[in-house]
């Protein structure tokens, strides 16, 4: 005889998690007694065991006295026992199934929104009765086709279903309720670990001569089991215990197939396998439910597929007796990410395998660490061929910053953030860098990044470009750097070129800041420069009008000026007539008495009137007269004089 244990029985999540927290507590009694509302799941062999250790099963919460404990099975209870559990001052254990939690939410907020609630389920079942509670016991609960069409017209209806419904019930159902208002909600609430049971069973069902079904009469997904199994095969024997196998009959088929409940745990399917044993090689039997099951390592990779997400978890199927859970602290590297910005339920994933048991029946997954193990490759090619890496700062820590590059965290040292001498690192906090990896050890997880090197690279080539594109006699920009005493240094983008004292003004000026400051925008000429020396002269004065064109467009032959007297030669005294436009007055002009030299007449720094009397704008030279000017006022003089003898002669007559 041949025995098969289907791919998916026994133990469901919910009820692991569930009988887990039990265990827990009733470990820690001390011969106290805890309560549980109702038994705490359908299987009474389980429930009596419970009992055993102190888990009192209760039908009626008055019975509880104050500071005592309560467990809230997995099935959820409704809004209005939560109020009067906290009323009694009772302690409360709450191992609702988070599926279970969903279909209350779910509920809750259709009934928000004025939709007639329909619950397609048992109405006597503690979870049908619990999610009526979560829609004030409003909603309507619906376990039959013929209930279904006799339901009245409403304006909307939300549809789910209690987790342990068959697919083809809900779906039959379903597509009447769709007649059944003007706006139909259908939600598909059969949980996972329903739907693979169901459909383990059902494969199994297929090719085996009998089916047997462990599990409790009053569980709802048991006897599903038994419906689906009944539907594909005829010999189909629905048991709770060992001593209900019909041994006589199954000893007439050659091939058996085996599934459990969700509520029923793994000692007692194998008691009923050890039993069996006595009917078949029992070495077989074990081996045939090992192999029924997925085995997982600490450190496997897996696949995997979203069963829900939360703010705080990821729970998946790796289709091994537990579902895993991801935490969000092993979803990524990066603290401020959300679990439901990463993945959505029904998505197909890889899972690294943590620890097979939590502590609550629970395999502790993590999907950092599948990137991590797969981005430790990638790095440690980037660091081969020295490729420019992008990486998040955490924090700033001693010496430097704690980064995240690929989900992995890596080190950098203060002094390879910047170019720039940075103070205080936290403003770094949350950046993305562009990193080159300067050291890197995959045995001892080190990896050192830099992105001071970017940096410096990037100024290399910007300097670079601006090396090409010089010009001696091109006018560029640039912002002054610093200064000196022999002239400024401006910044051409990376690159710093001297512009020198002589050419920053067409004047004679003492110091650069007379004309420039540091920070300014400038316009300067490209004077000369050499890439070997690392040297560019830039001119400013060379960018403005020249002292002696501004002169000239002003003035012309004949004009009287100012000036004053800078230098004494013997042919003449020179006047500065603007800053950087310097006359001669020949000593022949200087006077009309002959003059011998300037220095007999005139002074050095007197102020002095003259008349322009030539401008040679080729050879920049301008011709003063102070003897010219001395005869134009004798001549004024004179004339004015006659005018008034002849107005006198003409006034006398
Ligand atoms: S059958 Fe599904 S909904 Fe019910 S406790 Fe198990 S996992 Fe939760």
């Amino acid at each position: 005889m041949k025995i098969i244990v289907a791919e998916h029985s026994g133990f469901c999540f919910g009820v692991n998690r569930a009988v887990d927290t039990a265990e827990e507590l009733v470990r820690d009694l001390n011969g106290k007694t805890i309560y549980s509302l109702g038994p705490l799941i359908h299987n009474s062999q389980a429930v009596k065991s419970l009992e055993n250790k102190g888990l009192k099963p209760i039908e009626n919460i008055e019975e509880l006295l104050k500071g005592e404990k309560l467990i809230i099975r997995s099935h959820g209870v409704s809004p209005s026992i939560e109020e009067k559990v906290q009323e009694l001052n009772v302690e409360l254990v709450d191992t609702t199934c988070p599926y279970v939690k969903a279909v209350h939410k779910r509920v809750r907020n259709y009934k928000n929104k004025d939709y007639k609630i329909v619950i397609i389920g048992d109405r006597e079942h503690p979870e049908v009765i619990g999610i009526n509670g979560h829609c004030d016991n409003e909603g309507i609960v619906i376990n039959t086709l013929e209930e279904a069409t006799n339901l009245p017209k409403y304006d909307k209806i939300c549809v789910v279903s209690q987790t342990t419904n068959t697919w083809e019930k809900f779906d039959a159902i379903s597509k009447i309720l769709l007649e059944k208002a003007n706006e139909v909600e259908i939600f598909n609430t059969i949980c996972n670990a329903t739907s693979l049971r169901q459909n383990s069973a059902m494969e199994l069902a297929k090719q085996v001569d009998a089916m047997v079904v462990i599990g409790g009469y009053h569980s709802s997904n048991t006897n599903k089991l038994v419906e689906v199994s009944k539907k594909y095969c005829k010999n189909v024997y629905h048991i709770e215990k060992k001593e209900e196998l019909p041994l006589q009959e199954l000893s007439n088929f050659n091939t058996i197939g085996i599934t459990a409940g969700a509520s029923t745990p793994d000692w007692i399917i194998k008691e009923v396998i050890n039993t069996m044993d006595n009917i078949n090689n029992g070495n077989e039997i074990m081996e045939a439910i090992e192999n029924s099951m997925v085995r997982i390592h600490r450190g496997d990779i897996l696949k995997g597929k979203v069963i829900y997400v939360t703010d705080n978890e990821v729970m998946v199927n790796i289709n091994y007796k537990s579902d895993g859970i991801i935490i969000k602290e092993e979803l990524s590297n990066d603290p401020d990410i959300m679990p439901k910005d990463l993945f959505n339920e029904g998505d197909e994933i890889e899972v690294y395998v943590v620890r097979i048991d939590d502590g609550e029946g629970n395999v502790m997954l993590s999907t950092k660490r599948v990137e991590a193990i797969k981005n430790w490759d990638t790095l440690a090619e980037m660091y081969e061929k020295q490729e420019e890496v992008e990486c998040k700062v955490l924090k700033d820590i001693k010496g430097g910053l704690s980064v995240s590059v690929m989900g992995i965290t890596g080190f950098m040292p203060a002094s390879q953030i910047s170019v720039e001498y940075i103070e205080d690192l936290s403003i770094y906090k949350g950046r993305v860098l562009e990193s080159k990896i300067i050291d890197f050890d995959q045995d001892k997880r080190r990896i050192i990044l830099s992105s001071r090197i970017v940096e410096e690279e990037l100024l290399e080539k910007k300097r670079n470009e601006i090396w090409d594109s010089l010009e001696i006699g091109e006018i560029i920009k640039g912002r002054v750097a610093r200064l000196t005493d022999f002239g400024a240094f401006v910044d051409l983008g990376g690159l710093d070129g001297l512009i020198h004292i002589s050419d920053l003004s067409w004047f004679r000026i003492n110091h650069p800041s007379e004309v420039v400051e540091v920070d300014e925008d400038v316009e300067v000429e490209v004077l000369d420069f050499n890439k070997a020396k690392n040297r560019i002269s830039l001119g400013l004065k060379q960018t403005l009008p020249k002292p002696w064109d501004i002169f000239i467009e002003k003035r012309s032959i004949g004009d009287i000026v100012s000036g004053k007297i800078v230098n004494m030669l013997d042919f003449g005294a020179f006047v500065r007539l603007e800053e950087g436009v310097d006359g001669l007055v020949h000593v022949s002009q200087i006077s009309k008495e002959h003059v011998n030299k300037p220095s007999d007449v005139l002074e050095m720094g007197e102020e002095v009137q003259v008349k322009i009397i030539d401008i040679n704008e080729e050879e920049k030279r301008i011709s003063l007269s102070m003897r010219e000017l001395e005869e134009d006022i004798e001549e004024t003089i004179e004339n004015e004089e006659l005018e008034v003898s002849i107005g006198d002669i003409v006034k006398d007559n």
